[in-house]
């Protein structure tokens, strides 16, 4: 009798449970011993996206793969989805379709990362706060580092503007090149790629798909400056723009390596051209952040030279139509060192010391502007206010 007592104790009980169950499922089962699942948030950069699950604390889980259609997804185990929480995420950006978060069953969150084109993943927790994070890598190589690729202006065949004494400016600027590279090396979160390391001849267009091929985050080409008036002087950093400024449009025609009345004509005729493709440069803030390093190279250049060198001429920051700077994908921007064609800034470009001068102030614009550049991802915070799960 004892017996059967129980059972039939223990079979009423099981039947009120089954009843709470079937009327106040999942947030009111012991929700003190379950972890919520709050809110997924993700990062997307080029060819890789970061996705990251919110929890209460620290959850077992569970990762399978699946194909067609190709999905990862994670149980995470003892947990519920709070009302709060967004549980479709749409994110479109080649690698992952979308994020979906759902209680599959009473004591599971299942979140799905629909996925589109991927080359790898890695899944991992961090506490304080609990997330679980899903590190998905598109299939283009992605390196943390940061890349910037300098691009020495001229070289082989075309010795870009001529000094006195034979001084040809290609040679000048490859020499500030390796040295500014020499320079940014130190840092070994920064990985430099040179456009031309020798005395090369290399196109225009080549130039800026090194950098579109690195996918370099900035790039900087070095050129010195020439003027038939002997005593002009001085150091400016130009970015891409269209311009009507006749001075700009002859530096730009000068490193363009065409006539200023070409230049001239192209200004005029392509103006709708140049108004798209600057539209895109301002889509992708490229042209803001290129403004900002411009800046950064230029200040640093002026106030670190003006400390040794007497009469430093600050000529600004300027814009032109440079082809060099045309298509670029990243913040991009032109630095005139000094005037070649100046008896003064000559005798001064001739020298090691000066050159290595001017690559460490440009190098500690570039280091400058690095420190406060955006990481040109788009942050996606999905939380919201409104419950949305029935
Ligand atoms: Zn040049």
């Amino acid at each position: 009798m004892q017996l059967s007592k129980k059972v039939r104790f223990r079979s009423i009980a099981l039947k009120s449970l089954f009843l709470i169950f079937l009327f106040f499922p999942t947030s009111f089962l012991s929700a003190s011993e379950k972890i919520d699942v709050k809110n997924i948030r993700y990062w997307s950069y080029p060819g890789y996206t970061r996705v990251v699950i919110d929890i209460s604390g620290t959850a077992e889980f569970t990762e399978h793969r699946l194909y067609k259609p190709e999905r990862l997804y994670l149980d995470i185990k003892n947990s519920r989805i709070i009302e709060e929480m967004q549980t479709n995420i749409s994110i479109g950006n080649g690698m992952l379709k979308s994020v979906r978060a759902g209680q599959f069953d009473n004591s599971t969150v299942r979140v799905v990362l629909d996925l589109e084109n991927i080359r790898n993943y890695k899944i991992f927790t961090l506490e304080e706060p609990s997330r679980i994070i899903a590190d998905i890598y598109g299939p283009t190589v992605f390196s943390s580092k940061k890349r910037i690729v300098i691009d020495a202006g001229h070289g082989g065949k075309d010795p870009g503007a001529v000094g006195p004494k034979r001084l040809y400016e290609k040679d000048v600027v490859l020499d500030i090149a390796l040295k500014l590279k020499k320079i940014l090396s130190d840092n070994p979160d920064i990985e430099i790629h040179l456009t031309r390391d020798r005395d090369v001849y290399i196109s225009l267009d080549e130039r800026t798909a090194i950098a579109n091929g690195k996918d370099a985050e900035l790039f900087v080409s070095l050129h010195a400056n020439a003027s038939p008036v002997r005593n002009i002087k001085g150091i400016e950093t130009y970015f891409l723009n269209w311009t009507n400024d006749e001075e700009a449009q002859k530096v730009a025609a000068r490193e363009n390596d065409i006539s200023l009345k070409q230049m001239k004509n192209e200004m005029k005729k392509k103006k709708d051209v140049l108004d798209i493709m600057l539209g895109d440069l301002n889509r992708g803030y490229k042209r803001d952040e290129s403004i900002k390093l411009a800046n950064y190279v230029q200040q640093s250049m002026v106030n670190e030279l003006d400390r040794n060198y007497r009469n430093i001429v600050d000529l600004g920051v300027k814009w032109s139509w440079f082809y060099v700077l045309v298509g670029a994908k990243m913040p991009s921007v032109l630095v005139e060192v000094s005037f070649i064609s100046n008896p003064l800034e000559a005798k001064l470009l001739r020298k090691d010391s000066y050159r290595s001068d001017l690559a460490r102030s440009i190098a500690s614009g570039i280091n400058r502007y690095m420190s406060i550049m955006p990481k040109g991802q788009t942050v996606a915070d999905t939380r919201k206010s409104i419950a949305s799960r029935d």
